[in-house]
């Protein structure tokens, strides 16, 4: 049999603690690579870290020389050092992995056992969220809700980043080349044969996650406006609402005035309407605006990452 190359991608942010623990979990699968003919290609992508997540991926390049280093010249985001990953990987199969061991490199070989089976790609789920807080997953499950009913991208309730995937699907995934990228929607989208396997949650080795609430409630406004343009059509209907509601209140006014000759009192229920409406406004103001910024930011076309160092 040909030997064939798998990519690994590591995108990285202030790991250092992590980096050889992950590799050392890694190697543990060195034997099974061996028995299918499989060579390993190690991509560390580093997202700007300010610690020594770089000196410590050196010190593996040093004594392994499967391994490779992209580093940034900034924080450009997980997404930005998925796709970069992506851009670099030369190997037949392509596998994206946490630095912090929460996507356990020992799955590896059942994912590959069904890529073999025929499958394009291999995506893996938690399905459980132990170690977290229970807000976060209360909002997570709603988020996973609304985003499957308004949208084409297919997105799986916990799944995670952690996927094994063919050439093929990689290199769909590159076609797409947006500058706002909400990768588990981009998997969805691309479609393709996927297997969905579960594991329970494993809670970061060490460090911290780079996620607070605030930042996840961002992200997923994020995978909104990427993946659905259903706020502009509610936009438009409570547009629509609002007039219809405007209208039978002005021929209730009218009717009542010229046949009844009342006046029209209560200066109150007015300013509620006022503070109603103008609500709404700026709320439908501010949906048509999410996509407009985000118009902006693709029709810049900068790059999606710098590179300021690369083994
Ligand atoms: N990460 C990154 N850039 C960032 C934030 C995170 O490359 O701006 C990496 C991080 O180093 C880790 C992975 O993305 O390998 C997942 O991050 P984290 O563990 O903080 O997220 P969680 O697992 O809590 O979703
Ligand atoms: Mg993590």
């Amino acid at each position: 049999m040909d030997k064939r190359l798998l990519s690994v991608i590591v995108p990285c942010f202030n790991e250092e603690a992590n980096i050889a623990y992950f590799y050392d979990e890694l190697m543990k699968n060195e034997q099974f690579f061996e028995s299918k003919d499989l060579e390993l290609e190690l991509i560390y992508v580093d997202d700007g870290s300010k610690d020594q997540t770089v000196g410590e991926v050196k010190k593996l390049r040093d004594k392994d020389e499967r391994v490779r280093l992209v580093s940034f010249s900034r924080n450009f985001g997980k997404e930005a050092a998925i796709y970069a990953g992506f851009v670099k990987a030369k190997g037949d199969y392509a596998v994206i992995m946490d630095a912090d061991l929460q996507d356990p490199p020992s799955l590896l070989p059942e994912m590959f056992g069904y890529i073999e089976e025929g499958y394009d790609s291999v995506a893996t789920r938690r399905v459980s969220r132990k170690g977290e807080p229970p807000i976060r997953s209360f909002f997570a499950r709603r988020f996973y809700r609304l985003m499957n009913k308004i949208s084409h991208a297919d997105i799986v309730d916990g799944a995670r980043d952690y996927r094994l995937m063919t050439r093929q699907v990689v290199d769909a995934i590159l076609s797409l080349g947006e500058y706002n990228r909400f990768s588990k929607g981009i998997f969805g989208w691309v479609g393709f044969n996927t297997k969905w396997i579960e594991y329970e949650n494993i809670e970061r080795l060490k460090g911290e996650t780079k996620w607070n609430f605030w930042g996840l409630f961002l992200y997923s406004l994020e995978g909104i406006v990427a993946f659905s343009t259903m706020p502009l059509a509610l936009a438009s209907i409570l547009g629509v609402v609002f007039c219809f509601m405007a209208f039978i209140l002005i021929l209730f006014i009218l009717i009542r005035s010229l046949f009844w000759h009342d006046p029209t009192p209560g200066w109150q229920s007015l300013t509620c309407i006022i503070s109603l409406v103008s609500g709404v406004q700026l709320l439908c103001l501010g949906i048509v605006g999410q996509y407009l910024s985000k118009t902006y930011m693709e029709v810049k076309n900068r790059p999606k990452y710098l590179i300021k160092e690369e083994i």
